[in-house]
């Protein structure tokens, strides 16, 4: 097996198309070498001498030592010059890259090669003594943090104390003598903490950095940074070693990193920063502040020139917007890399709209360049990137799970009911629970972000907060959240009611104070590029939105129809007129504690209004387009308060006994709620109601009907088990609705049909196909149920689940993305079996699932009619139903 690849004068063993081997830096070298540019010669160690390398308990393959020396022998010789020469020493940088960029997170070793020896003859080939010494100080300082992993304090401090001691300020105003002292002070260190001298053989120093950049791979960093960007399958990270060019030897040479296009705006325009007299890292590491690459301009206009050249070849080449590294050695410019350009949300739709215009690339290939988390961070506020790095980190308190995106800041409550107070007086609050509950919607609702102690991507809060665009975090353990002294703690440091916390739900930081956030506006691009993507995707998109205004966002954001409407959020909350919210809850509170059926028609006649209006509103926000609403599902308990003092007020407010409240909180009391009186079970059990929603979504259909507003509503039982069930769920929906239309003489049309969220309803899905009139996934619970995980509290295990450097059992959160293979092989027979009995059934998915962009493909590929989204991720499901089809027909292709 060939595991190293060479590239100079030209030639290159490697293509731009191996990234998979050679690694994002290693296939850009070979491909640029290849088309002519000018690169400095090297070769790759592939990605699988890294994958050989932690498979075998990190050992190299036997093949490798030779490989390596052999291909060092023909860079020596394309050189003229041999590493650890005395006279004219070649120094090699070694440095990694995987397949899919990374940046900053895996490991670099510049100027090796130097030693004690080689130093003299760089400083006698180059004439210039400091600069050798200044690299020999650099590659010890690098090789002893990077490779040995000492403590780069250690070593800075040596510098500052150095620079302090010769009373200067700037690196480069250090002489030759100073940085040979500093070398011999960081020797002496090395000496002291590893009881060796710094390797004076440059081959075991060429060693010592390639198992450093192995080893990088898998250093906590990385492993992060995969996971939250979703990175799976790769085999590793290569290893580059490069014939080093040098941008710090005078004023006529410099370093600097540059852009095809500007990647926070997306705009035509040549981007970079570089610095004269320079090495590369002082670019990255921000030492000292670049200069525009505008002034290259002015300073060296020939090298400008062509670095303009390469820059136009390179974005033809390449057909993407590319970031570039290189170098200017003594007026000679040499490309050092070239790779697909990171880029900001906004720029993403700008360049891919734009690559499309101008031809460069197809509509279709547009398309798939915007991914989901593009569109998901363009509408999000951020942390405002003004703030220095060490201050927010001195800031950081906590971290969770980043449920929702964007950030957000607000004063700590921990009640949702001092949500509502503190935001009735214009707060900004963040609601702080250890679990939320739909008794908290309403502070909820007010908060600008929810923090909760427990709980996974598809609790409560996550789920409530998805649908709201609202920042969210979960599951932050390590919070100490004591409600009742209205406070929190952790690690030591004391959060209490009122005081300013910011949120990051990008990646799930708790900070202490008020940061500055931004809210970016969404380009012109984004309209244009999710047109194109209605045009081409086949499958539906709705939203899950329970108030008017989310229905009507859902509407801006592209939505055509609701998927899911949750109707018990509408009994704690009047969205439009929030002084109306306590007579709600009061009235389901009642109809909960009635002990016979008169009495609990009684309190659901207070609560029918209410209902009629909301789904008036909400009608009329999808004008036309179909509205699935889905009858009470959550189990009783949820709607009454679990505390004594709470218990007797509302025993007072309904005049009943405290004890009989008391009593019949006691009873509602389950073991396993999940499992328990909830679902449809609760329609069976207590059909006044069903009959009451019923008569709400008719009344109100027929009140839109009469003024030319129409309607398609589809009445849906959640958590059917079996098909007598939906059978006595459907006859009692049809005898009060067609009762209510008869009576009003007006023509409507309705279904009812069922979510399948059991593996028994899928597996019987046949059967109950025979009466419903649509099937709807609900994949949350359906992953629940079928793999026996609780979706509440599922988050305290499964990152270990998701995580390759510990179980790594799941590539993905199932409540996230859904599993294909298990819950996935139910939602296809259920889908073959429904369709069997009734070929034209309409099926959907209203899970959270619906707004993923994995599992939006799937649901294509298994021929679902829509998917149901919540409203921000409406713009996602567009354009992932649209990438599916492309996927089709790629697929098509190959295989004729
Ligand atoms: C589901 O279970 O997927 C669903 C949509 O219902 P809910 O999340 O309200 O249980
Ligand atoms: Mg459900």
């Amino acid at each position: 097996m060939k595991y190293v690849y060479f590239f100079g004068a030209g030639k290159a063993d490697g293509t731009g198309e191996m990234r998979e081997v050679l690694g994002g830096k290693g296939a850009g070298l070979a491909e640029m070498t290849r088309i002519g540019l000018p690169v400095p010669a090297g070769f790759t160690i592939s990605t699988e001498a890294c994958d050989y390398y932690f498979q075998r308990g990190r050992r190299y393959p036997k093949e490798l030592r030779a490989e390596v020396a052999k291909h060092l022998a023909r860079l020596e010789k394309l050189t003229g010059k041999k590493l650890g020469d005395a006279k004219d020493p070649l120094l090699v940088s070694v440095r990694s890259g995987s397949a899919r960029s990374m940046p900053g997170m895996m490991e670099t070793i510049l100027n090796l090669g130097l030693t004690d020896r080689s130093v003299q003859g760089l400083a006698k080939a180059t004439n210039n003594e400091r600069f050798a010494w200044d690299a020999y100080r650099r590659l010890v300082q690098m090789y002893s943090t990077v490779v040995i992993g000492l403590p780069k304090e250690d070593l800075e401090a040596r510098l500052r104390s150095l620079k302090d001691s010769l009373g200067v300020k700037d690196d480069t105003q250090v002489s030759a003598k100073g940085w040979q002292q500093l070398v011999n002070e960081y020797k002496a260190y090395f000496k002291e903490k590893t009881g060796r001298d710094f390797p004076q053989d440059p081959v075991e120093q060429l060693w010592g950095a390639i198992g450093a950049v192995f080893e990088s791979w898998m250093g906590e960093k990385a492993v992060t940074y995969r996971r939250v960007e979703r990175i799976t399958g790769l085999l590793g990270t290569a290893v580059n070693i490069v014939q080093m060019v040098f941008g710090n030897t005078g004023e006529d040479s410099g370093t600097g990193v540059c852009f095809t296009r500007d990647p926070s705006t997306g705009e035509k325009v040549f981007f970079g920063d570089f610095l004269l007299n320079a090495q590369g890292e002082d670019v990255v590491a921000g030492i000292r502040t670049p200069l525009h690459l505008s002034e290259l301009k002015t300073m060296m206009p020939k090298v400008y020139r062509q670095l303009d050249r390469v820059r136009e070849k390179l974005e033809r080449h390449y057909r993407d917007m590319q970031d570039m590294e290189f170098t200017v050695e003594k007026g000679t410019l040499y490309m050092l890399q070239t790779r697909t350009g990171k880029r900001s949300p906004s720029a993403a739709f700008c360049i891919a709209v734009d690559m499309a215009n101008e031809k460069l690339i197809t509509v279709e290939e547009a398309l798939e360049r915007v991914k989901s988390e593009d569109i998901e961070r363009l509408f999000y506020p951020v942390l405002a990137p003004s703030l220095a790095r060490a201050e927010l980190a001195s800031r950081k308190i906590a971290e969770g799970i980043n449920a929702v995106p964007g950030a957000a800041v607000g004063k700590a409550v921990f009640t949702a009911h001092e949500a509502e107070a503190w935001a009735a007086r214009g707060e900004k609050v963040i609601l702080v629970r250890r679990e939320t509950s739909p008794e908290d919607v309403g502070g909820m609702y007010v908060a600008h972000g929810i923090l909760t102690a427990t709980g996974g991507k598809t609790s409560h809060a996550a789920v409530v907060a998805r649908g709201w665009g609202k920042c969210c975090i979960v599951g932050a353990e390590k919070l100490n959240i004591e409600a009742d002294a209205k406070k929190m703690s952790v690690n030591g440091r004391v959060v209490r009611e009122g005081e300013w916390i910011t949120l990051d739900g990008g990646d799930g930081s708790v900070y202490l104070g008020e940061i500055d956030l931004v809210r970016p506006e969404p380009p012109k691009a984004y309209a244009t590029l999710l047109k194109w993507a209605d045009a081409v995707r086949k499958i539906g998109v709705r939203t899950n939105a329970d108030t008017p205004h989310d229905a009507r966002l859902a509407r801006s954001m592209g939505a055509q129809g609701i998927g899911l409407c949750r109707t018990e959020h509408m009994f704690f909350k009047d969205f439009e007129r929030p002084e109306k919210s306590i007579e709600r809850q009061e009235a389901i509170q009642e109809m909960i504690l009635a002990e016979t059926p008169e009495a609990r028609r009684l309190a659901l006649d207070k609560l029918l209004p209410f209902q009629r209006r909301d789904f008036i509103g909400i009608f009329e926000a999808m004008d036309g387009f179909p509205v699935t609403i889905r009858l009470l599902d959550p189990p009783l308990h949820e709607f009454v308060p679990h505390d004594a003092d709470k218990q007797a007020e509302l025993a007072k407010k309904i005049g009943i006994s405290p004890e009989a409240v008391a009593r019949r909180v006691e009873q509602l009391h389950e073991s396993n709620p999940m499992l328990g009186h909830r679902g449809c079970r609760l329609s069976i059990t207590y059909p006044e109601i069903l009959e009451m929603q019923v008569r709400a979504i008719i009344e109100a259909a027929i009140d839109c009907q009469k003024r030319k507003v129409k309607v398609i509503p589809e009445i849906m039982h959640p958590l059917v088990l079996d098909k007598k069930e939906l059978q006595i769920l459907d006859r009692a929906t049809r005898r009060v609705a067609d009762g209510i239309i008869a009576q009003s003489k007006v023509k409507l049309e309705y279904l009812v049909g069922t979510m399948i969220e059991l593996p028994r309803a899928a597996l019987l899905a046949g059967e109950i196909a025979e009466v419903a009139e649509f099937f709807s996934f609900g994949t949350n619970d359906l992953t629940q149920t079928t793999m026996g995980l609780s979706r509440d509290d599922a988050g305290k295990f499964l990152p270990e689940y998701v995580d390759e450097r510990k179980a790594g059992i799941f590539k993905e959160d199932p409540f996230q993305t859904l599993d294909v293979e298990g819950v996935g092989m139910l939602i296809r027979w259920a889908i073959e079996r429904g369709r069997k009995t009734k070929p034209k059934l309409k099926i959907g998915i209203c899970g959270e699932h619906g707004g993923d962009a994995e599992s939006v493909k799937f649901c294509h590929r298994v021929g679902m009619n829509y998917v149901s989204a919540s409203p921000f991720r409406v713009p996602i499901a567009r354009l992932a139903a649209a990438q599916a089809v492309i996927e089709d027909k790629k697929r098509s292709n190959k295989k004729r």
